[in-house]
């Protein structure tokens, strides 16, 4: 089953729980955009990549998500993220519709400067179609705010003006907000701790993925007295079941590009690291790594899901069933694009605030998304994903209908 259809799976499956009929809607991308991005490598050859932009939904507001530069990008995992991102967005309840974009490249095999005419002309191809009004791209897997501001930069030669709020997770010298590079995790931590005071599981946890989203969680969760029993990257995982010193593991990753050169531990495959008995397990990669064929070997108590998409529709209905909590990827990695979010408003004003303001704020919409989840699970006593769909579906439909499109 590839990303998409595992995605509209899900939606059908909630859309039964709450019989909501009229939802064929969020079936269809409203427009995909599908370029060829030209690179000039360092040795004069001329290359192609394949981009795409797909603008899911915008019944709510201007399309928003990010972009991902990676090998395998296709347009099926595109159509699935931009999905997400429409659901993730009515979720929190942002004034956005859905969009995600991505290049396939392995941008670790390009240098700075062919990493910038990537950047560079995957905007000269789909400028068009974004801009702070139409659809706000962000960072993804293996993008950053360097890449935003080239982007940016890109973009305002183009149409020969300053457009702050046409991208966002922006370096902060040039209109980024404070708070957004942890966005992610803090937003997750914020969800977790309310999740907590309703399910006491222990305070074991396992990351797979140490990346922006996943190294952050590990830190801040390492900071508020929980246990990272294991953590793992694109190379491999480490476990000790005393618990890893978070800070020596962030250190030797900058230091070497991988936690598994972290000596006071063992040596594990990212498998394992889904696998472990643990009572948190945080999948921060990418998607479907949780499938019909490791599900039974799952022993945490809950899955929070900071990745998109990291446990299959099988998966999900096996570990449902198996009574394991599942806090999803639409809610539990809203965090970045919540401050996304705040930091776009704050180009439109003009003005910027507080890293406490932004914290403060981004702590009261996760939380409260998690209480309305929660509402809707015991009015239709079903899981929380399908609870967040359920939510997502209504917001987004009725928005649909004011404009009288369905
Ligand atoms: N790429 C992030 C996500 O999947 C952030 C998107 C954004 O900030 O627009 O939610």
């Amino acid at each position: 089953m590839n990303p998409f259809e595992n995605a509209i799976n899900l939606l059908e499956r909630a859309a039964k729980k709450a019989n909501i009929n009229n939802f064929e809607v969020l079936k269809h991308p409203k427009r995909i955009i599908n370029v060829r991005v030209p690179l000039r490598r360092d040795d004069g050859k001329v290359v192609f990549f394949e981009g795409y932009r797909v603008q899911y939904n915008d019944a709510r507001g201007p399309t928003k998500g990010g972009i991902r530069f990676h090998p395998k990008v296709d347009l099926n995992e595109v159509k699935a993220l931009a999905f997400w991102m429409t659901i993730k967005n009515a979720v929190v309840d942002l004034p956005y519709g859905g969009a995600k974009g991505g290049v396939a490249i392995n941008p670790k095999e390009l240098s700075e400067r062919e990493l910038e005419q990537v950047s560079r002309n995957f905007i000269k191809e789909i400028h068009p179609f974004v801009g702070p009004n139409k659809d706000i791209p962000a960072p993804d897997v293996y993008t950053n705010d360097q890449i935003m501001a080239w982007m940016l930069d890109e973009f305002e030669k183009i149409n020969a003006g300053s457009y702050p709020g046409m991208i966002t997770g922006k370096p902060l010298d040039i209109g980024g907000s404070k708070g957004r590079a942890y966005s992610t995790a803090l937003g997750g931590v914020f969800v977790l701790e309310e999740a907590l005071k309703e399910f006491n599981v222990g305070k074991r946890v396992a990351i797979q993925g140490f990346g922006n989203a996943g190294a952050n969680m590990a830190k801040f969760l390492h900071d508020k007295g929980f246990k990272i029993i294991a953590v793992s990257d694109s190379k491999g995982g480490i476990y000790n079941k005393n618990g890893l010193d978070i800070e020596k593991v962030i250190e030797i990753k900058q230091k070497t590009g991988s936690v598994v050169n972290y000596s006071d531990a063992k040596k594990i495959t990212n498998e394992e690291v889904l696998e472990l008995e643990t009572d948190i397990l945080i999948p921060a990669a990418l998607e479907n790594q949780i499938t019909k064929e490791n599900a039974d070997k799952i022993k945490a108590k809950i899955i929070a899901e900071l990745a998109n998409g990291p446990v299959s529709f099988e998966a999900d209905e096996i570990l449902s069933k198996k009574g394991t909590i599942i806090i999803p990827d639409v809610l539990f990695n809203a965090g970045g694009v919540t401050v996304s979010y705040f930091e776009w408003v704050q180009n439109l004003y003009g003005y910027y605030w507080s890293e406490d303001e932004v914290n403060q704020r981004l702590k009261e919409k996760m939380t409260t998304a998690f209480n309305e989840l929660l509402k809707i699970h015991d009015k239709y006593n079903c899981n929380l994903r399908d609870a967040a769909y359920i939510l997502a579906m209504q917001r987004v439909l009725e928005a649909e209908k004011k404009r009288g499109y369905i």
